[in-house]
């Protein structure tokens, strides 16, 4: 299917299979990208929360930012609508997580002719050797739950920005250093907080393996009950051995996730009697503007990747301190 599509025409008839709009085939005409030449800045489509997130403290105001998803949407199973279509066609630049994170539409993105798009995968951009190797999958695309990691996609973020609006190199290079060190600040704080358990009672038990770079950076041993994509449902197995290991290890809390069906968490604690600790944001932020305690530092808003990776170090050390 891909490749009949692909001999000529639009790059887009790429994303028809995927899409169902077969009804839109009889295109002639090369889609309209923005340029950057004129006085409207140039549009930069992105999937996750996450990477909009990074993308605006980068950007700025120098971009004009079309994200795909919005809060509590799992990426792993999102469909790209018609409407998603129109903006990936009208982009200058696709930032997208990549390393399977975004389901069968990373292929549609690597598919993007490169004289026509410019674009970025976040996860690709780091060296082999600082991902997490999985069976399957290759690496585990969830480098948000580690803000040190995180920073570490900046540089290539950067360079891609600058590559799109090369007129404002100095101010997209001065953005990216200020990203990277609240990034390490964060990473800091993150650390400092996760101390205030002892290792025996750092173990995670969430839906889906999310948590991995978050577990290794801040020292959890991470139990998922679905693998790291959420398209296969957890079977009796997965339950059985999760519930046999909340028991062994007396875990206090097991916690559902916002992006997540709540059922396999659910069953988990009325079968073992383990309480769920909260609600934890993994693939996606919460609402922009919501705002949640986390102790000495007053308030933070959900609806960034700091607020977020500090509303859940504060969820899990309140429900899994002694
Ligand atoms: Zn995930």
């Amino acid at each position: 299917m891909i490749t009949f599509f692909a001999s000529h025409c639009s790059p887009f008839r790429q994303l028809l299979p995927f899409l169902g709009v077969l009804m839109l085939a009889g295109c002639g005409k090369a889609p309209v990208v923005n340029s950057g030449a004129d006085d409207k800045p140039p549009v930069i489509v992105t999937t996750t929360t996450m990477i909009t997130d990074l993308v605006k403290q980068v950007g700025g105001d120098l971009f004009e930012i079309k994200p795909l998803m919005s809060a509590g949407v799992d990426p792993h199973l999102y469909k790209p609508t018609a409407e998603d279509v129109n903006k990936i066609t009208k982009a200058k630049v696709v930032i997208y997580g990549g390393l399977h994170l975004e389901g069968r539409m990373v292929e549609i993105f690597e598919r993007l002719n490169p004289a026509e798009k410019i674009t970025l995968s976040l996860g690709d951009s780091l060296p082999v050797d600082v991902r997490i190797p999985i069976a399957g999958l290759l690496y585990d695309p969830h480098i948000w739950g580690d803000a040190k990691l995180w920073a570490q996609t900046v540089p290539a973020l950067v360079a891609t920005l600058v590559k799109a609006s090369p007129t404002h190199k100095e101010e997209i290079e001065l953005r990216g250093r200020e990203a990277q060190k609240s990034l390490m600040g964060l990473h800091s704080w993150l650390k400092m907080r996760s101390d205030l358990l002892a290792p025996e009672q750092r173990v995670l038990v969430t839906s889906h393996d999310a948590f991995q770079y978050f577990g290794r950076a801040y020292g959890f041993e991470v139990v998922g009950v679905q693998g790291i994509s959420t398209d296969s449902e957890a079977g009796l197995k997965d339950i059985a051995r999760v519930i046999d290991l909340v028991r062994g290890r007396k875990v206090k809390a097991i916690f559902i996730e916002s992006s997540v069906s709540p059922a396999v968490i659910q069953r988990i604690a009325k079968d073992s009697g383990v309480a769920i600790g909260g609600e934890l944001f993994s693939d996606a932020l919460g609402i922009p503007g919501a705002m949640v305690d986390v102790g000495d530092e007053g308030k933070v808003d959900q609806g960034t990747l700091e607020g977020m990776l500090k509303s859940n170090m504060t969820t899990i050390i309140n429900a899994l301190k002694p």
